[in-house]
C-alpha cells in the first residue's frame, strides 16, 4: 500500500438545525498510523474501553496491511507478486473478494480502474521502489505489455498469472476495504450501531452522534495543510471517499505529475478534474470509484456518473478558482438533508 499523507476528510458534526461546526464532542474517539497515513474512529456508545478497543482495531488493520501492502515485503500481495506464471496460488479471503471486486470494477468502469497497473505506477515513482527520473515513452509502452485483468484468472478462491511479470496493486481500494471490514468489526462484532470510521480520507458512518447526523467535510484543494473545507457532506449509513490530484504527485523538471495513472495510455491523469468525492455504501466501491472516475476526468467522469446513478461531486480548476459539479443522484442526495 503506498504512502498517503493526505487528509481529505475533516470530521465534523452537523447539528440537526444544518448549522456546522468543528468537531469536539463527549464520544468516544482514537486515532493511529496504518498504511503511511493516519485513522480515526468515534463512537457514540457509552462506556466504551478505546484503548483495549484501539488494540483490537490496531491489530485488524495490521493484518489487513499484511494482507495488501506493497511496501511489506512478505505480505500476501508481494508474494502473489512474485510468484511464478500458471501456478495456482491460493489466496485468503479478503484477497480474494477485492481481486474479485477489482475485476469487476475494472469491467464496470471500462478499464479506467485497472489494479494491474502497478508496474507502471512504480516506473512513475509512485510505488514502493522510488524511481528517481522521468520514464520514456518507450519504457512506459513495454510496461503496459504486462498490463491488463487479462493477465490473471481467479477461480475458487486461487489466482492463476499468465504473465510472471503482472503486478497487482490494490492501493486504489484496499483503504476502502479497510474501512469497511472495521466497520464491519465495530458493529457486528461489538454491536456499535453509531460509528464512523476514517482511513486516510475514506470514510464510513453509521447512525448518529447524539442529535446529530455524522458529516464531513470535502476539504478545498490547495494543497496546503490548512486547507478550507469547500462542501459539508452529511452521511447517514454512507461511505465516502475522495480522490485528488493535488496532493500526491511527482514533479519531474517543471512538470506536476499525478498518482492516479490512466490506465489505457500509461500516463498520469492530465486534466482538470482537481478532486472528486463518491458516496457509496461501501467504502470499497467508493474508493474504485473515485479513482475511475478521477482517471475519466471531468467530462467523461461526469457523463459516467450520470449513466450509472452514482453519487459524486467533482472540483474542476478553472482560471480563478474551482467549478463544483454535481450528479443527479449527489444533488438529490443532499437534498433529502435540507428538509
Ligand atoms: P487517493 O485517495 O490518495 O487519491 P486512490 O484511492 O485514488 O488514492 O489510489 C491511488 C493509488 O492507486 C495510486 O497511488 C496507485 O498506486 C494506484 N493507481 C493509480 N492509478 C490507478 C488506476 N487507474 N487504477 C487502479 N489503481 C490505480
Ligand atoms: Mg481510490
Amino acid at each position: 500500500m503506498r504512502i498517503l499523507s493526505i487528509l481529505l476528510f475533516i470530521t465534523l458534526s452537523l447539528s440537526c438545525d444544518g448549522s456546522k461546526k468543528k468537531f469536539e464532542s463527549k464520544n468516544s474517539g482514537f486515532s493511529g498510523k496504518i498504511f503511511g497515513t493516519y485513522y480515526n474512529i468515534t463512537i457514540n456508545e457509552p462506556n466504551i474501553n478505546t484503548e483495549k478497543l484501539k488494540a483490537e482495531v490496531d491489530l485488524l488493520l495490521n493484518s489487513i496491511n499484511k494482507t495488501f501492502s506493497t511496501y511489506i515485503k512478505d505480505s500476501e500481495l508481494s508474494k502473489l507478486n512474485q510468484a511464478k506464471a500458471n501456478i495456482n496460488v491460493k489466496l485468503s479471503n479478503d484477497m480474494e473478494k477485492v481481486l474479485i471486486l477489482s475485476k469487476k470494477m475494472f469491467f464496470e468502469t471500462n478499464g479506467a480502474f485497472d489494479p494491474t497497473v502497478g508496474p507502471v505506477v512504480n516506473r512513475w515513482g509512485f510505488g514502493p521502489d522510488k524511481d528517481k527520473n522521468q520514464p520514456t515513452k518507450e519504457e512506459i509502452k513495454k510496461l503496459m505489455i504486462n498490463v491488463g485483468v487479462k493477465h490473471f484468472t481467479l477461480d475458487k478462491g486461487y489466482l492463476s498469472k499468465k504473465n510472471s511479470n503482472l503486478y497487482i496493486d490494490l492501493s486504489a481500494i484496499a483503504k476502502g476495504f479497510a474501512v469497511d471490514k472495521v466497520t464491519d468489526f465495530l458493529r457486528k462484532d461489538k454491536g456499535f450501531r453509531n460509528v464512523l470510521v476514517e482511513i486516510g480520507g475514506e470514510v464510513r458512518a453509521h447512525g448518529n452522534k447524539g442529535n446529530r447526523v455524522w458529516a464531513i467535510g470535502i476539504e478545498t484543494p490547495s494543497g496546503q495543510l490548512a486547507a478550507g473545507i469547500q462542501k459539508v457532506v452529511p452521511l447517514l449509513n454512507r461511505s465516502v471517499a475522495t480522490s485528488g490530484s493535488y496532493r500526491n504527485y511527482l514533479k519531474y523538471g517543471d512538470k506536476v505529475f499525478s498518482h492516479t495513472i490512466n490506465p489505457q495510455t500509461g500516463m498520469p491523469v492530465d486534466h482538470k478534474l482537481v478532486s472528486v468525492t463518491v458516496i457509496h455504501p461501501k467504502c470499497t466501491e467508493a474508493d474504485a470509484y473515485a479513482t475511475a472516475l478521477m482517471v475519466m476526468g471531468p467530462k467523461k467522469g461526469l457523463e459516467y456518473a450520470q449513466k450509472k446513478g452514482l453519487l459524486a461531486y467533482f472540483l474542476v480548476k478553472t482560471d480563478n478558482g474551482f467549478d463544483e459539479i454535481s450528479s443527479k443522484a449527489f444533488v438529490s442526495y443532499m437534498k433529502a438533508f435540507e428538509r
